[in-house]
């Protein structure tokens, strides 16, 4: 065909000489025609592919090689058994799952899991990133997207796969929110492509096809490819605690030898704050010394060296010093035990890994949604803000600038307890309330609930004292263990507060609630 119209093109232009006339600009439009043609094409996205024999399979990687992040692979297992068991959920007419989205700081094993998942569900897997299609000329990664999806089915055809899994890296690239870049047209057409075809996907093709994307930053997502029947499934993929990091650095020494003295215990507790990818340089580097040192076996020396040129070398971000982390698990843990002793079996876990811009977190249980607060509700949940910083100020002395959201959020709920006409200043308005009474009352509920907060926090600071050390040892307690831990300490009569039953977190609650609250049963229903 090719050879053809070049045939074709010579004859007319031979012709077109013979008959006189002057044919170089012609020419030169066809060869500027010719290069614009090669430019788009040859770094595309087909040739890259299309031409590769065989596809990217990624038959080696399971479930079992991803050390640590038990909740993502749960989360992401769960969503794929939807493409295991696709006969049984096409006769209940639930639609397909589309795609996946993995959230998380680099390293820490998304594009791993994509791949796991290709295995999982025995699918092709095609892998690309978001940088991949976008060009400057219009329409081109439009065009890619088209290709990948096209070459998706070729592939799994070919290989006789039900399925295929097309992992998209760095997916903020191609699927940020529209109309914010210079060359948005180009941006935009590409992801109105991608929107296109995942909304093409049906239980009825004979290949089904899931995305799973992985971006570090979530917030630059456009909204359009979170709505239902799209990304519909988020996992989150975070920094690795403490027992994560040693599953993680047992997987990467499976295949290396090591001395007896090698603490893989330790290791994990002195690398806070290292992803995955982090600890698979780690090991390769005490490795690289053993080898350097023609030593037999690697040692724990190789290993600790390698942990200061992996910091050294990587930047690691900041990492928190130890009297920082110890602070940080005092605060967070107040936050759990006013949490648990407004709410009891409210707190699922707390943890002092950082993640995204918070350095620790505790989770609640899902809350139930309410429409209506009472006073004491909201007071519950200052109490639960404030905690955090009063029981800094109880085990550490001084407070610290780590709870400004903290404070943030309880002067908002008391700002509504105050405009709602729940404050003991009654009904306000604009021409009824002057602004220092509206401030007065406002700032009056902070002083009050801090107040019953400090008591509370102050009864129970052994208690808090042991389990702020478990967390820090420990990285992340789940709600049961912290309960445990809670009624242990407390059995222990280690705190000065009353707390001798065998609910002593419940009795805490009554004894904080003593002062505003007509009834603690409707505290301990409190949204926290
Ligand atoms: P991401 O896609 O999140 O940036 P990758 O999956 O590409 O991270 O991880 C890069 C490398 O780091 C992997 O090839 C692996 O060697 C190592 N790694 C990262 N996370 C883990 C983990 N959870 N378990 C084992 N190895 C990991």
């Amino acid at each position: 065909m090719k050879e053809l119209a070049i045939g074709v093109g010579l004859g007319f232009v031979l012709f077109l000489l013979w008959q006189g006339y002057n044919v170089l600009p012609g020419l030169f439009l066809v060869g500027l025609l010719l290069v614009l043609a090669q430019q788009t094409n040859l770094r595309g996205f087909s040739r890259k592919y299309v031409s590769v024999g065989a596809p990217v399979v990624a038959a080696l990687v399971t479930f079992q090689d991803i050390g640590g992040q038990p909740t993502a692979k749960k989360e992401l297992v769960e969503a794929l058994d939807f493409v295991v068991a696709a006969d049984k959920i096409k006769k209940l007419g639930i639609r397909p799952l589309k795609g996946i989205l993995l959230t998380g700081p680099p390293g820490t094993g998304k594009t791993l899991l994509a791949k796991a998942a290709a295995n999982y569900t025995n699918s092709i897997f095609l892998s690309t990133s978001g940088s991949e299609f976008v060009e400057i000329y219009a329409g081109v990664g439009a065009q890619r997207v088209r290709q990948l999806f096209d070459q998706a089915r070729e592939l799994a055809k070919r290989d006789n796969k039900a399925s295929a899994i097309i992992f998209i890296d760095e997916i903020e690239v191609l699927g940020g929110k529209r109309g914010q870049h210079s060359s948005h047209l180009e941006y935009d057409q590409t992801l109105n492509q991608l929107l296109v075809e995942m909304d093409g996907l049906a239980y009825d093709d004979a290949i089904q096809i899931v995305l799973v994307g992985a971006t570090n930053r979530f917030d630059l997502l456009d909204n359009a490819l979170l709505r239902p029947g799209r990304f519909d499934r988020i996992v989150n993929v975070d920094l690795p605690d403490r027992d994560g990091r040693r599953q993680i650095l047992e997987l990467h020494t499976r295949n290396k030898p090591l001395a007896e003295d090698v603490d893989l215990d330790g290791l994990s507790r002195e690398t806070f704050g290292f992803s995955g990818a982090h600890l698979e340089s780690l090991t390769n580097e005490a490795a690289i010394l053993a080898l350097r040192e023609s030593a037999e076996v690697i040692t724990q020396r190789h290993f600790e060296e390698a942990i200061n040129k992996v910091i050294m070398g990587e930047k690691l971000e900041r990492r928190p010093s130890d009297d920082e982390r110890w602070r940080i698990a005092v605060h967070e843990t107040g936050h759990a035990l006013q949490a648990e002793s407004d709410r009891a079996g409210s707190v699922s876990s707390i943890s002092i890994t950082s993640r995204g811009g918070s350095l620790g977190h505790v989770r609640h249980t899902p809350k139930e949604d309410f429409y209506l607060y009472t006073r004491a509700q909201l007071e519950s949940q200052i109490r639960v803000a404030l905690a955090g910083a009063v029981a800094e100020e109880v085990v550490l002395g001084e407070k610290s600038t780590g709870s400004a959201n903290d404070f943030e959020a309880a002067a908002d709920l008391a700002r509504r307890i105050v405009q709602t006409g729940l404050s003991p200043i009654g009904i306000v308005g604009d021409d009824i309330t002057s602004d220092r009474a509206y401030q007065r009352a406002v700032s009056e509920i902070l002083r009050e609930q801090e107040e019953v907060t400090r008591q509370a926090v102050g009864e129970r600071k052994n208690t808090l004292e042991k389990i702020a050390r478990a967390v820090l040892d420990k990285e992340s307690l789940g709600g049961d263990d912290f309960r445990r831990i809670a009624a242990g300490a407390a059995g222990a009569a280690g705190d000065e507060g009353t707390e001798a039953g065998d609910q002593p977190v419940a009795a805490a609650a009554a004894s904080a609630n003593d002062q505003s609250q007509a009834a603690p049963a409707a505290t301990s229903a409190g949204d926290v």
